[in-house]
């Protein structure tokens, strides 16, 4: 593995996401009697909260999702424990109800079950919940992105998924490293490929011998 592949990811810059959920006893925006929207967005700590109902064979079931926090907004939450944070949570989504719509949200809330909490920063192996470029970091991006391009063929390794591209907290680039990956290995294992598809013409290839004008650090900034 070259060292400026392990050098670009081991620096990647990936950010952090928290999710407070609860069990609801009742979906209340869908009752006839609460003013209590169902997707509410503050300023508050809890930033953005959500009623979420499913069916399976055990039944019909309501989560409300009381607290979605990102970046900066969910460093902040980091560092409390669930018995903490899950009713603090609750405190402060029933002060933006009762304060808006004069209805405590609380009351539609199994509370003796208790909070579930995702921190994805917590998350063994994951480290975070997406991962974003670092600005002008061009070269380390396209050491990742066209790993499979430049050295699959000799190491077998094949890079797939959101961590290898630049374009990150989203499904798509991380399904388009995923059909990245799978190209290539079809292409160094001479795979066949439906409907004539030609790698090597259909395919288009990173210009690994591009370098952009703006580089960091900038020659404004070099002393002379
Ligand atoms: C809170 C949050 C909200 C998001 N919202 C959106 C959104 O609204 N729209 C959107 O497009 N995207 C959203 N995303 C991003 C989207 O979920 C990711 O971009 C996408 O899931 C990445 O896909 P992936 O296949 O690269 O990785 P993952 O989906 O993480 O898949 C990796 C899989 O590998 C498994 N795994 C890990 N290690 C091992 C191992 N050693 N052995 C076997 N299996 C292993 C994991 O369990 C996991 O199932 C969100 C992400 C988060 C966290």
């Amino acid at each position: 593995m070259p060292s400026s592949v392990l050098s670009a990811r081991n620096s990647q810059h990936i950010i952090t996401s928290c999710k407070v959920f609860y069990k609801l006893k009742e979906t209340y925006w869908e009752n006839g009697v609460s003013k209590i929207p169902q997707i509410i967005i503050t300023d508050e700590y809890v930033q953005d909260a959500y009623g979420v109902k499913w069916s399976d064979e055990t039944g019909e079931h309501g989560v409300l999702l009381v607290s979605y926090t990102w970046e900066d907004d969910a460093t902040k939450l980091l560092p409390f424990d669930g018995d903490f944070l899950g009713p603090f949570m609750i405190e402060k989504l029933d002060e933006v109800c009762n304060s808006t719509v004069g209805e405590s949200i609380s009351q539609y809330v199994d509370l003796d079950s208790g909070p579930t909490i995702i921190h994805w920063s917590t998350q063994h192996y994951y480290h975070g919940c997406a991962k974003l470029y670092r600005q002008r970091n061009w070269s380390q991006n396209y050491s990742l992105l066209a790993y499979n391009q430049t050295h699959s063929k000799n190491s077998r390794i094949y890079f797939a998924g959101e961590n290898y591209s630049v374009e990150g907290g989203w499904t798509e680039p991380a399904l388009r490293m995923a059909l990245d990956a799978t190209i290539h290995i079809l292409k160094n294992s001479n795979g066949v490929f439906n409907n004539g598809f030609n790698p090597d013409s259909d395919y288009p290839k990173y210009d690994t011998e591009f370098t952009p004008e703006n580089q960091y650090p900038s020659p404004h900034f070099q002393k002379s």
